[in-house]
């Protein structure tokens, strides 16, 4: 007949277990870090939720050392959020110009002749003068339009076009 194990010895088996699992698993850590390396690459693509959590609680953990990763990650990838943040640029300047050339059906908003060549993003209130560059500001303009008005008042100028009185 087996004697039933008394729940000291079950766990004291757990232990062991988790032991020789913990043992194990940092041999195979050791022994293929290709492999690893993989999983974890692999692992981070599939998880985007866990990944984040795991952040957030790393960072609500060790507030210092999460900066200091991040700036130490941004420094090593510098070129990389170069390239993005140029990518995000170039796609937000060709939306802009996609939705002018609709409203403005690739007319000059200063001549009103069709815009022969590449168009000019116009700033109406120039940025010299604290003109912003959000879409309400802009407009498309010929390069000839976009030269002759420069960084001049928008009211002065359409005056000096014959545009006012
Ligand atoms: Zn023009």
């Amino acid at each position: 007949m087996t004697r039933k194990n008394t729940p000291e010895e079950n766990a004291a088996a757990k232990i062991r277990k988790r032991e020789n699992c913990r043992r194990n698993s940092a041999i195979y850590r050791e022994r293929h870090p290709e492999r690893v390396k993989a999983y974890e690459i692999k692992y981070r693509a599939e998880q985007p939720e866990a990944m984040k959590a795991k952040r957030l609680a790393y960072k609500t953990r060790n507030p210092e050392r999460y900066k200091a990763v991040v700036a130490a990650w941004r420094n090593a990838n510098k070129v990389r959020l170069y390239a993005k943040r140029m990518a995000r640029k170039l796609k937000k300047r060709r939306q802009i110009l996609d939705y002018l050339e609709r409203i403005q059906k690739g007319r000059c908003a200063i001549c009103r002749q069709k815009i022969a060549g590449t168009p000019h993003i116009d700033h109406i209130i120039p940025r010299a003068m604290g003109g912003s560059s959000e879409r309400s500001n802009l407009q498309l303009t010929c390069a000839h339009c976009n030269v002759s008005k420069g960084a001049k008042d928008p009211i002065l100028y359409a005056r000096e076009i014959g545009r006012l009185i």
